[in-house]
């Protein structure tokens, strides 16, 4: 299988390139030159597997010859055997007729992004492997890609982790597990300054090529496509589950950089019979704005009681937009340089017919999110995460047909996000019992200034 870069001036890689990679040179995203298609009776034949053998089927024609079969297999045993505490990985919950939780957060970290990046860890040790090469991952995070990206490359051989996070400004829960792991290729650094300003000094160091040669840097936020393809597999488990490929199932998800709810995109392109994908915004709803107008534009960050949420552009649209322009890299680049200049850019009426045909929409604000997790609790004594319960009022609100089955991905585990539950229904989660001592353990973290210079001296001397 070979990657190209949605803006095409960069080169094209395999799995592994792509994986080392990132962000593409030209500054795109790589994308795979075909999507595989599943038949029926592919699909037909997932019934009854084990989460890692649907994994295998649906990740290997991706990874193509860069892994070898027997070692494909033995990773994701070991991913999803392992590191997961339900024996089925992402249980799917009853809500009601029809209505669907999946549990995406049985993970170390009480997040979905597990899920991509406890592969992804296993893969950059797989393919650093007596090679004498050594990766620097740097990433951003206002909440949960830091913490699984940590918990995903703590102590690896060949892989040093640098995560920024604004000092200050991320929850005390989700500071704490990144900054508790004592590892020597660890290293968190509260930055002076916002998330946008943690993200802007990652983009720089992305742009400083010559940097980026010396230290091997590696990107692990959602642009990478290992992560989406590993998100690919739990629409797979789900929809078999409740009848695929013989019966049609539709998604809520919460989103903020498309990567999650690209995934089922991709799904439905391999062959799901997906009916309806929503996403579900906070009131950062800049994509629910281009579903109805047409006009994709940036306009400042919310805070909002879902902070994982909160963003300003979803960067992996960009992958979408290739695809709606006819995948030509020269109209992605236009309107890419047109959001830069002037904080937006317009789809063609055709473009957005095409966009509308694929996707729902529906923004819920802080108070819809507490409303929704105070009426759950009461009628199904079940605490929903402030993300989780966006998607699964934005279900409610587009998914009408009730033969059709309803699936609300369920982001994280609500004991991340304490205080929204507090708010709503004045209980607190509890941790769960591998981390009920969290705040007693030590921290570890270098206070930097929001500079460049000293990022990247530290980086190097590291
Ligand atoms: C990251 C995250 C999201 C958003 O996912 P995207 O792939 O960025 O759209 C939603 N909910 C939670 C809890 C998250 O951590």
């Amino acid at each position: 299988m070979k990657y190209t870069s949605t803006r095409g001036k960069a080169e094209t890689l395999d799995f592994k390139g792509v994986t080392l990679t990132g962000l593409a040179r030209d500054g795109g995203l790589y994308v795979p030159e075909t999507i595989p298609v599943f038949t029926e009776e592919d699909i037909k034949g997932m019934h009854g597997q084990s989460y890692a053998d649907v994994a295998y089927t649906v990740i290997k024609p991706f990874v193509g010859d860069c892994v070898s079969d027997t070692d494909l297999k033995s990773m994701l045993t070991e991913t999803y055997g392992s590191s997961f505490r339900h024996a089925a990985v992402a249980p799917l919950i009853q809500m009601g007729d029809n209505d669907w939780l999946l549990e995406l957060f049985q993970g170390p970290t009480l997040a979905f992004k597990d899920f991509a990046l406890q592969l992804l860890g296993r893969f950059f040790d797989y393919f650093t492997a007596g090679s004498g090469e050594k990766i620097t991952i740097l990433g951003a995070t206002s909440g949960d890609t830091g913490s699984a990206a940590i918990e995903a490359c703590r102590g690896r051989e060949n892989v040093r982790i640098f995560m920024l996070h604004p000092k200050g400004r991320v929850s005390d829960v989700q500071r704490r597990q990144m900054t508790t792991i004592n590892e020597d290729n660890v290293t968190n650094i509260a930055i002076e300054g916002t998330f946008d300003d943690c993200q802007a000094l990652v983009k720089a160091c992305f742009n400083d090529l010559e940097f980026r040669d010396t230290v091997n840097l590696t990107a692990v936020n959602s642009i990478n496509w290992a992560r989406v393809m590993a998100q690919i597999v739990y629409y797979f488990t789900s929809a078999v589950s409740l009848g695929a490929p013989d019966r049609l199932v539709s998604f809520s998800v919460p989103t903020g950089n498309f990567g999650d709810i690209f995934a089922g995109y991709i799904a439905k392109q391999m062959g799901l019979p997906i009916d309806k994908l929503v996403i579900a915004t906070n009131s950062n709803d800049i994509l629910a704005r281009t579903l109805e107008t047409g006009s994709y534009t940036q306009n400042g960050v919310n805070v909002t009681l879902s902070p994982s949420m909160d963003i300003q552009i979803s960067s992996n649209f960009e992958r979408l937009v290739f695809d709606l322009v006819g995948r030509s890299g020269n109209d992605v680049s236009d309107y890419m340089k047109e959001l830069q200049k002037t904080g937006g850019f317009s789809l063609t009426e055709e473009q957005l017919e095409v966009l509308r045909s694929l996707f729902d929409a529906r923004k819920v604000d802080d108070v819809e999110t507490l409303q929704t997790i105070r009426d759950v609790y009461t009628q199904n004594s079940y605490i929903l995460d402030p993300h989780t319960a966006i998607g699964l009022r934005a279900a409610q609100e587009c998914l009408k047909d009730t033969a059709v089955p309803r699936i609300t991905l369920a982001t994280a585990h609500p004991t991340k996000f304490g205080n929204a539950c507090m708010d709503a229904i004045n209980v607190s989660p509890d941790l769960p019992p591998h981390m009920s001592d969290l705040f007693d353990r030590k921290e570890h973290y270098i206070a930097l200034e929001n500079d460049m210079d000293l990022l990247q001296r530290l980086i190097n001397v590291a």
